[in-house]
């Protein structure tokens, strides 16, 4: 009998249990969130895993993992816990959008909990709750709550894409569509949860981005792209637009004991909720300029990078906090300069974000008594949370984005 997919009937039966075979044998199990050894299995532990997971790689989530599980084992721990200490377990993890949807979700389901006596259930009851999506909840429902439940992850999704040959751009939903709809043909109803966990090792391990181990993988003999010696050009993905690129300078207003002014971040926006030094937005830079960039000073042999005339500079809005800092500055004659006679590099940090490369130049400006009380005043008459740290106490005791611990790195 056809089928709407690719492979025949017998490779399609046949996929789970090569898989699971495989799995047994050589997948890992000793991952501190893996919960298909344990009949009494936690779902807390799979939706924390699984948001750190998103867009980051288990040998990096590893020490972050451990640290929140002791110091939060338990979801009301988490919802319990000051937003200013998930930050600071949380930063140098990135993506930190995902830490406000973890901080929330434990609310939302610590309240679920109290009600219902339980964790969500179904799948709709863990879509409901912030920040997880249709595949993270198939993970929770089927590894967390060992439910028939299942995932199509960025693993997932470059296993099948090879796997079936499929060549529409993953970033469209009818290719979307595709992908569930085979993962779904594919995903065995006992041993659900085995599975999603077999398909992300599967992913991570053997099927991987750039060097594919074919000759290893227990799929190997009816592998669409391996038999097409194209297992690289799959997934399909549009050529992004070039990132724009934001330049700033990272002020460093420090006091007389040589304490360094921090905001805290506003909620909306990047780095929400985390501490920064005040930023002042660049106009424009054209031409070149100096980057403490490793690789790209290799590159070009010396540590200038020049900038693309057509590179499109990203706007950028002053906080309300940079803004009265700003104008203060101004109204007393004061600006920050070039740090490069401190124990600091005045050169240019480079730091990608998702939408933009960012540029941030350090600049120093010392206040006096007088001045570090005033500026003080100012912010906290507007409600802004501040804080005078010198640079190893601010990294130990707030939530700091990776960009600003570069900074004094
Ligand atoms: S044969 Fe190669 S490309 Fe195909 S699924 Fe296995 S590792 Fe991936």
């Amino acid at each position: 009998m056809p089928t709407q997919f690719s492979h025949s009937l017998t490779s399609l039966d046949a996929f789970a249990p090569r898989l699971l075979a495989w799995f047994e044998i050589n997948g890992r199990h000793d991952l501190p969130w893996q919960q298909h050894q344990t009949d009494a299995p936690n779902p807390y532990i799979v939706w924390l895993s699984e948001v750190m997971l998103q867009q980051t790689q288990v040998t990096t989530v590893l020490p972050y993992f451990a640290r929140f599980m002791t110091s939060f084992p338990s979801v009301q721990d988490l919802a319990a816990a000051e937003w200013d200490t998930i930050a600071e377990h949380w930063a140098g993890l990135g993506y930190y959008a995902r830490a406000r949807n973890l901080h929330k979700g434990a609310k939302q389901l610590v309240a679920v909990i109290d009600e219902s006596g339980d964790f969500p259930q179904t799948l709709a009851g863990w879509e409901a709750i912030s920040g997880v999506g249709p595949s993270t909840a198939g993970a929770i429902i089927s590894m967390g709550l060992h439910r028939y439940g299942v995932i199509c992850d960025g693993n997932v999704k470059r296993v099948q894409t090879r796997w079936a040959a499929i060549d529409g751009d993953i970033t469209k939903s009818a290719t979307t569509k595709e992908l569930w709809a085979l993962v779904e043909r594919l995903t065995p109803i006992e041993n659900s949860g085995l599975f999603a966990q077999a398909m992300m090792d599967m992913g991570a391990t053997l099927c991987t981005r750039s060097k594919p181990a074919c000759l290893l993988c227990p799929l190997q003999d009816d592998c669409l792209a391996h038999a097409q010696g194209r297992e690289t050009d799959y997934p399909v993905k549009a050529k992004k637009q070039p990132k724009p690129s934001k330049f700033s300078n990272a002020l460093l207003i420090e006091d007389t004991d040589g304490k360094i002014l921090w905001l805290q971040r506003p909620d909306n926006g990047i780095w929400g909720g985390l501490w920064s030094l005040p930023l002042e937005f660049v106009e424009k830079i054209s031409g070149k300029v100096a980057v403490k960039d490793k690789t790209l000073s290799a590159v070009t042999g010396n540590q200038l990078l020049e900038v693309a005339s057509n590179e499109k500079i990203y706007e950028t809005e002053f906080t309300t906090a940079e803004q009265i800092i700003n104008e203060w500055l101004n109204k007393n004659k004061l600006s920050a300069k070039s740090v490069s006679n401190t124990l600091l590099d005045d050169s240019p940090i480079k730091h990608s974000l998702t939408h933009f490369h960012w540029y941030l130049t350090p600049q120093s400006v010392t206040l006096n008594d007088t001045q570090a009380t005033e500026i003080t005043k100012a912010l906290q008459a507007a409600e802004i949370n501040i804080n005078w740290l010198n640079a190893d106490d601010a990294q130990v005791t707030l939530g700091l984005p990776r960009a600003m611990v570069k900074i004094f790195e």
